[in-house]
């Protein structure tokens, strides 16, 4: 075995692999459009897929629960085929997990985000739990780990959802899900309000996705490619493999 995989092990293996695993790693997506050219599972492929090159890494330090596939997308609901759920169920949803993990005596958790409309919601959860469990409690929305790449290779102002960044990376880890023909530029209502204050670092507003862009998607999907994909996963996978070194042998 490579890396441990939770639902694709058998007691016996998971209770072997709990002698050295002491992390389990919570893989975080959606159920949201993401433009023309990625299928809507895209979130929770590339939490599941990186996760899964994540525990290779860390082996044998981590294990891997099974991926949430769906998030808080109420944003994107204009689009067919998104499923939202509320912040209160992803929240009872994630201390479920932990709750049971906690009984097979895994203390520490990684929560791996996919996506941005989470990352809210994630960070209520991990309070909530870390104080209400004796339990550990770190996340990560996992592209935020690949800051130079991103800094030095993307050049659109906007950018971060079916963009030039995720299917670079959908490129790298699951190409199945690009629609490589289909592949174009966001169609954005550049003069919009809630556009111009996406980007604020001092003010957020809460917005529809149709109001900032048409298509469904930012940035520009064309200047993605497998290169890029692997440059930010593997900066990435540094950055967590890291984090896991030291958060596996933490004391508190
Ligand atoms: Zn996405």
């Amino acid at each position: 075995m490579e890396a441990y995989i939770l639902p694709k092990m058998t007691w016996p293996e998971i209770k072997e692999a709990l002698q050295t695993a002491n992390i389990a790693l919570i893989p975080i997506g959606a159920q949201e459009q993401h433009g023309h050219h990625l299928a809507e599972g895209c979130d929770s492929y590339r939490a599941e897929a990186f996760c899964a090159l994540l525990a290779k890494r860390s082996f044998p330090k981590v294990v891997v629960a099974p991926t949430i596939n769906y998030g808080v997308s109420p944003h994107h609901m204009d689009f067919p085929g998104t499923i939202t759920l509320r912040p209160e169920t992803l929240i009872a949803v994630l201390e479920d997990i932990v709750h049971s993990l906690e009984r097979h005596g895994i203390k520490k958790f990684l929560f791996v985000n996919a996506h941005g409309g989470n990352s809210t919601t994630i960070g209520v959860a991990a309070e909530n739990l870390a104080r209400k469990y004796d339990v550990e409690i770190a996340h990560t929305k996992f592209v935020d780990a690949a800051k130079n790449v991103i800094q030095e290779e993307i050049e659109s102002t906007h950018f971060g959802h079916a963009c030039e960044r995720e299917i670079s990376e959908c490129l790298y880890m699951v190409p199945e899900i690009v629609r490589k023909d289909l592949v174009e530029k966001g169609d954005m209502n550049e003069d919009s309000f809630a556009l111009q204050y996406t980007k604020s670092d001092f003010v957020k507003v809460v917005y529809q996705f149709n109001e900032i862009t048409n298509n469904g998607n930012l940035g520009d999907g064309t200047k993605g490619s497998v290169e890029l994909g692997e440059k930010i996963i593997e900066e990435a996978l540094d950055g967590l493999s890291a984090f896991i070194d030291e958060f596996s042998v933490s004391k508190r």
